[in-house]
């Protein structure tokens, strides 16, 4: 049985929106906390599973809109435990990918608060999930990567493009919308076929769910013209062409590809 005792923290993975894909450990220590600092991409249904009594403060991060700095959140979580209470930190997805947990980690341990966390469903697990098709398929697609596309904004950013262009594998790529144009083109620079399957997964096990799928050449296109405001996860790779079924949204095969070597 989960164990919460005051002047703790947990670091909770909420899942990508449907409070049915929470775990029930994480539902358990929603139920027991005081504090819940939760992430802006936390779904409203796995907020109603917040006790009555506990209080709910908001430092959501949306693209780019920083509403508090992570060293503003570390010291928030770090000063509800050292005041006594039971802490959650709740974030979209799994606390273990792309979820600043690392600096969070840091502040407890600094402070000597016991920190725990619990995982979560991840954007991509969600999106092969609705898509029904797997991350993985024997003899064609034996690596998975995670990738933010954040990393590729940053001057010089030293990302090995060979590497990530490996036709048997699925990339999984994380606050991609904007980058996606860059990241289609120096992919197929890097050798990987244009034709290769993409699947573009929009507010993922949520009311608004959108599917679409593509090639990566016209990645950019989809990317531009049929995603909406909400979060997006890009898959890649040959595990995708199984995602080849009627979907809602525009036919994307008569759009003009990305020609290799364009901008
Ligand atoms: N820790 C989270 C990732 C946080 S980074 C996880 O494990 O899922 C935020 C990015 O995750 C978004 O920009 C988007 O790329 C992706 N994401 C989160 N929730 C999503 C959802 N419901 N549908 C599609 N993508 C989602």
């Amino acid at each position: 049985m989960t164990d919460f005792k005051p002047h703790t923290v947990w670091l909770v993975g909420a899942g990508p929106g449907d409070p049915d894909l929470l775990t029930r450990k994480a539902e358990r220590v929603l139920a027991l906390a005081d504090v819940v600092f939760h992430d802006a991409l936390v779904g409203p249904g796995v907020l109603e599973l917040v006790g009555p009594g506990a209080r709910l403060v908001p430092v959501g991060k949306r693209a780019g809109r920083h509403s508090r700095s992570q060293a503003a959140i570390d010291r928030m979580i770090v000063a509800a435990a050292l005041a006594g209470q039971r802490v959650v930190r709740l974030k979209g997805g799994d606390p273990a990918i792309f979820a600043r947990t690392a600096e969070e980690l840091a502040a407890c341990r600094a402070a000597g608060i016991p920190v725990r966390i619990c995982p979560g469903i991840t954007a991509a697990s969600a999106a092969a999930a609705s898509l029904a098709v797997p991350l993985t398929l024997r003899g064609e697609a034996r690596a998975l990567t995670f990738m933010t596309a954040h990393a590729c904004a940053g001057e010089g950013a030293d990302i090995d493009w060979k590497a990530l262009a490996d036709p048997q594998a699925t990339l999984a790529i994380y606050m991609g919308k904007a980058m996606a144009g860059h990241i289609a083109h120096q992919l197929i620079a890097a050798g990987l076929d244009p034709a290769t399957p993409v699947a573009l997964v929009e507010n993922a096990s949520l009311p608004g769910e959108r599917r679409f799928h593509s090639r990566l050449d016209l990645l950019p296109i989809a990317a531009r013209s049929v995603l909406g405001h909400g979060p997006a996860v890009i898959l890649i790779g040959p595990a995708l062409e199984a995602a080849r079924v009627p979907q809602s949204g525009p036919d994307l095969a008569s759009e003009r590809p990305l020609a290799a070597g364009a901008p």
